[in-house]
């Protein structure tokens, strides 16, 4: 089994504009705009629970959301309120690394 990732920090940044990851106890840092999150979310409300298709049109949410509040779920996941109103998904460690929009993780996928 494949170890969880669990970050040293995590915390809003530029007023919630975005959210800032600290994977290691250093380096590692990785700034994630709130649209990006927000547009990321999984929950039932934004992904078709069958197909997991996204059913949330990107139109929809403001070009300036941001992350009101942060709060861990548990160890293994994060859980954001957002300035849309929206506050019913988790975001899940892997998740979140599998789109770490660092340069180093963004070269990764590439
Ligand atoms: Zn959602
Ligand atoms: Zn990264």
């Amino acid at each position: 089994m494949k170890a969880i990732p669990v970050p040293y920090v995590v915390r809003r940044v530029d007023d919630g504009a975005a959210v800032e990851i600290q994977w290691e106890e250093r380096g590692h840092v990785a700034r994630y705009g709130a649209r990006m999150l927000r547009l990321a979310c999984q929950c039932a409300g934004c992904v078709d629970e069958m197909s997991r298709r996204p059913t949330l049109e990107p139109a929809s949410v403001p070009e300036d959301v941001r992350a009101l509040a942060v709060k861990l779920v548990g160890a293994y996941a994060v859980h954001f309120s957002w300035s849309d109103g929206h506050a019913t998904g988790i975001y899940p460690w892997e998740r979140l690394l599998a789109i770490c929009p660092c340069a180093e993780c963004a070269a990764k996928r590439a």
